[in-house]
C-alpha cells in the first residue's frame, strides 16, 4: 500500500490510518475496515488530500455521518475521508442576493402522505399539521461546509435567530449527505434553501454549482453520478419566527423520538403514486407496505431486524454484519416482487460492495453502489 507512505509523506500533519475500522462511524455499527482512513477537520485539508488522491488516482471515498451508508463487512478499499470541517458563516444581510431558492418544490409528493393518521397508519410521525412555509421573511446567506453537522447547524443558527432548518431536526447528517440525497422533512426538501454549492470535480478542479443545476429530485442529487466531492454549500435562509421555529424542533424531536437510531432511517424510497393507485393503498409508505401488506415487521436475520417500532427501518440489535443487512433488505425486495411485482429501490447507499453482491438489489450498481470518486 505505497500509497499511505504518499500521503502521510505530503501531510505529514495529517494522521492516515491502514486498516481501521468503518463500523463506529456509521449510525448503524456495520461495515469493515477502510484500507487507509483519515478524519478532516479544516476545508484546506478537505481540498488539498482530495485533489492529491484523485491525482494519484488513489480510489477516495467521503463519509459524513454515516447515516445513510451500508458498509460491506469487506470494508472499502483505497482513502477513506470522515469529513469532520465544521466551519459556518453566516454573511451580513447586504450581502444576501434573494435568488435561487425555491421553497414550492416541483420535487414528487410521495412521501407527503406516508405516515398521516387518516391512512389508519401511524409510524409515530404526523409532521402536516405542524408545516407553515417563512418565504415573507428576509433571508440570510449562510455558507456551511460539507462536514458540518446538521443537528448543530440548526441549533447554533437558531441561537442567531436564523430559521429554516427546523424540519430537519433529529436527522443525523452532515450537510454534505444531506446535499447528497436532498434530505427530506415533512414537506419540505433541503434542496429548498440551496443556493450554491462548491465542489471538486474528477479532475481535481474546484467548481461552484448553482442548486439549479444539482438535479436535485426526491432522494436525487447529481452527485449520485457525477462522484464529485461537495466541500461547501451556501444556503438562503431567513430571519424568521424564532420562537416558532423552535416550537417546531421541540414537535418534531418528539415525533421522531420513536425512530430507531441503530438504523439507516429509511431503508426504501416510498412507492409512486401510479404504484399506490395500482395497489389499492391507502399511502405511498413502505413502512405500510412491510408492516401491513408483506406482513414483515419483526423479521430477523441474524442480528438486523425489521424494526418492530417502524418497518421501514431496518436495525442492527447486536452484532449485525452487512450480509445480515443485505439478507433482511433482499427479503423484502423478493416478497414486494412475488407480491405486488414491485420494485422497491434502496434509499440508502451501498459502499464497498462488489455489483454481484448487489444484484437484483440495486438496479444500476456500478452507479449507485458507492460515492467513491
Ligand atoms: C434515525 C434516522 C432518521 C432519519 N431520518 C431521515 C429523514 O427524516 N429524512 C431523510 O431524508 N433522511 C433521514 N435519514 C437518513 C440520513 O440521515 C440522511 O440521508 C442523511 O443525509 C445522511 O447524511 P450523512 O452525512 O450521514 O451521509 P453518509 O451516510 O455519510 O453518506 C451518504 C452518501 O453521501 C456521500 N457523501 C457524504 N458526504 C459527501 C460529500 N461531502 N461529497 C460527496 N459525497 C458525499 C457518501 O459517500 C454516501 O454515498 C435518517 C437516518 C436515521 C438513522
Amino acid at each position: 500500500m505505497a500509497y499511505l507512505d504518499q500521503l502521510q509523506a505530503q501531510f505529514p500533519e495529517i494522521e492516515f490510518e491502514a486498516e481501521q475500522s468503518l463500523a463506529p462511524h456509521t449510525t448503524v455499527k456495520i461495515g469493515g475496515p477502510a484500507e487507509v482512513f483519515c478524519l478532516l477537520k479544516e476545508k484546506v485539508h478537505l481540498i488539498n488530500v482530495t485533489q492529491f488522491a484523485l491525482k494519484q488516482n488513489i480510489p477516495l471515498t467521503i463519509l459524513g455521518w454515516g447515516a445513510n451508508s451500508l458498509i460491506s463487512d469487506s470494508g472499502i478499499r483505497g482513502l477513506v475521508i470522515k469529513n469532520l470541517c465544521q466551519e459556518i458563516t453566516v454573511h451580513p444581510q447586504s450581502q444576501t442576493v434573494e435568488t435561487q431558492t425555491d421553497q414550492s418544490t416541483t420535487t414528487p409528493a410521495r412521501w407527503q402522505a406516508a405516515d398521516q393518521p387518516e391512512t389508519g397508519y401511524n409510524a409515530g410521525a404526523d409532521f402536516s399539521q405542524l408545516d407553515y412555509f417563512e418565504a415573507e421573511a428576509p433571508r440570510v446567506l449562510v455558507t456551511m461546509d460539507a462536514g458540518v453537522s446538521l443537528p448543530m447547524a440548526i441549533n447554533t443558527l437558531l441561537s442567531q435567530g436564523i430559521t429554516g432548518l427546523q424540519w430537519y431536526t433529529r436527522i443525523p447528517a452532515s450537510i454534505g449527505g444531506a446535499i447528497y440525497n436532498n434530505i427530506h422533512g415533512g414537506k419540505h426538501f433541503i434542496g429548498e434553501l440551496l443556493q450554491s454549492v462548491q465542489v471538486i470535480d474528477q479532475t481535481g478542479e474546484l467548481k461552484r454549482y448553482l442548486a439549479s443545476e444539482l438535479e436535485l429530485d426526491y432522494d436525487h442529487s447529481r452527485f449520485h453520478h457525477s462522484k464529485e466531492i461537495i466541500i461547501s454549500a451556501d444556503f438562503l435562509l431567513f430571519k424568521g419566527a424564532v420562537e416558532k421555529a423552535k416550537s417546531i424542533v421541540i414537535a418534531w424531536a418528539k415525533q421522531k423520538a420513536i425512530q430507531p437510531q441503530n438504523s439507516l432511517g429509511c431503508v426504501f424510497q416510498n412507492i409512486t403514486a401510479k404504484e399506490q393507485a395500482r395497489l389499492g393503498l391507502p399511502t405511498p409508505s413502505t413502512g405500510y407496505l412491510i408492516q401491513k401488506v408483506l406482513t414483515l415487521q419483526g423479521l430477523q436475520i441474524g442480528d438486523a431486524k425489521i424494526s418492530d417500532r417502524h418497518a421501514a427501518f431496518i436495525e442492527n440489535v447486536g452484532h449485525a454484519t452487512a450480509a445480515d443487512y443485505l439478507a433482511v433488505i433482499r427479503k423484502i425486495i423478493q416478497a414486494a416482487q412475488a407480491k405486488c411485482q414491485l420494485h422497491l429501490k434502496p434509499e440508502i447507499f451501498f459502499l464497498g460492495f462488489t455489483a454481484s453482491e448487489l444484484d437484483g438489489i440495486v438496479q444500476t450498481a456500478s452507479a449507485e453502489s458507492s460515492a467513491s470518486a
